[in-house]
């Protein structure tokens, strides 16, 4: 089959790859019919997430037709039509049972090795690197998926894939980014990032009760679809953001703010390397925690940050003393997809969401290096690119 694979630090091309085969009783093969390139799939091009070999294949955003089915696998079946979610959940263990799939203890082949590097094993992710498992991701023609009956949802027929396909992660996480704001009627968020997750992130405030939310960007066609979705837009290279956030909560501050950035390339302020895991990551000059930095400084005392970005390795100079002496929580992780697919499924056929407002660019399989290309360097007024293997 075809496929996109991980070459080097910013190389990704299309190769022939072997088709997936089912290695355990419980996995499926699934056929591709949409899958999409995500922020998180950038961190990797960057580099910035060790533990990626030339020729892995990357992509954790997919749906389509399950093909072959494990002999344990009882509830989907050959020719069911599935979304994958990104995090891979057994079911069965503790955080599985808690909803908190994103943390499953039994999803990660590698778990040791991460735990030798980190201290700790994050979860098996598709197409994620191998601290997460080293599973083949999704942008190609066929994908092996783990646990088929805890983590496959079957999808109705009749509806176009670009209205499903974000529920296996941007829409769950941009949801979750504002569930985890513990929204009031009228409270006023604002959101760091106006990419798709970002833009999903809105959505989900207004959709939970905000009165006002502020978007905050650089590029005045993402922030004018946070405005399109209702959002007061703020251009952080022509206003200061603080000022402008205090200006605009008449000097309180936002009651919540999500950082919908991570370790965005683009980034400035001070900040320093870390120099611990300079041997195994390579560390960008502009990995810093800055929109989150910014988020701690401006939410209002007692507020909630909730951090939807992706972070890797050590984040230094947090304004730890701000967090403290304001009161703050913060709530962040990888999003729990699975608890929030029936809920928004039910938002998208009733028509409150239209998930595909992102899509800027539907590409084939072949032209997948060029949307990584326009995705990252936000070329052609790119938000989000979906595939078509
Ligand atoms: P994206 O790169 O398209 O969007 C990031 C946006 O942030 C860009 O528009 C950029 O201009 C803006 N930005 C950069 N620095 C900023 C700053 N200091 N202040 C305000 N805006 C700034 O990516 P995306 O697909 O929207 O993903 C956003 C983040 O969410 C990534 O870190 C991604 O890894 C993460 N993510 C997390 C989960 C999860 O489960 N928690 C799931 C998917 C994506
Ligand atoms: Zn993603």
């Amino acid at each position: 089959m075809k496929a996109l694979v991980w070459q080097g630090i910013n190389r990704v091309g299309i190769e022939t790859v072997p088709d997936p085969t089912i290695l355990q009783p419980t996995d499926a093969i699934v056929r591709i019919t949409s899958t999409a390139i995500c922020g998180s799939d950038l961190h990797l091009l960057d580099g910035y997430v060790p533990s990626m070999v030339p020729g892995d294949i990357l992509g954790h955003e997919f749906m389509g037709e399950v093909m072959e089915v494990g002999k344990g696998v009882r509830d989907i079946k050959v020719g069911d039509r599935v979304i994958v979610p990104f995090p891979i959940a057994c079911g069965k263990c503790w955080f599985c049972q808690q909803g908190l799939t994103s943390l499953c203890d039994n999803s990660n082949d590698n778990a040791k090795l991460a735990e030798t590097m980190f201290g700790y094993a994050p979860s098996g992710i598709y197409g994620y690197s191998h601290l997460t498992g080293g599973y083949a991701g999704g942008q190609a023609q066929f994908a092996r998926t783990l646990y088929a009956d805890a983590n496959l949802f079957k999808m109705p027929e009749g509806v176009p894939d670009e209205q499903l396909l974000f529920l296996t992660d941007i829409l769950p996480t941009g949801y979750m980014a504002a569930v985890n704001c513990d929204i009031q009627p009228g409270d006023t968020v604002a959101v760091y990032g106006c990419g798709p997750v970002g833009l999903f992130a809105i959505m989900s405030a207004f959709l939970l009760g905000a009165g006002e939310v502020i978007a905050i960007d650089r590029f005045p066609d993402r922030l004018d679809m946070a405005a399109k979705l209702g959002a007061q837009p703020l251009n952080y290279e022509q206003e200061e953001v603080l000022a402008s956030l205090k200006l605009r909560t008449g000097g309180r501050g936002p009651d919540s703010c999500i950082d919908a950035v991570g370790m965005e390339a683009h980034g400035t302020g001070p900040g320093g390397l870390y120099d611990a895991l300079k041997q195994t990551t390579r560390m960008a000059e502009s990995d810093r925690p800055h929109a989150l930095r910014a988020a701690i400084m401006s939410v209002r005392k007692g507020g909630t940050v909730s951090v939807a970005g992706v972070y890797g390795g050590l984040g230094d100079k947090i304004p730890l003393g701000a967090f403290m002496n304001k009161g703050l929580t913060m709530r962040t992780g990888q999003t729990h997809v699975h608890r929030y697919v029936p809920k928004l499924l039910e938002h998208i056929m009733k028509g409150d969401i239209d998930p595909t407002v992102v899509v800027t660019h539907r590409l084939s399989l072949d032209e997948a290096p060029h949307g990584y290309d326009i995705f990252k360097h936000k070329h052609d007024h790119c938000v989000k690119c979906v595939l078509d293997p």
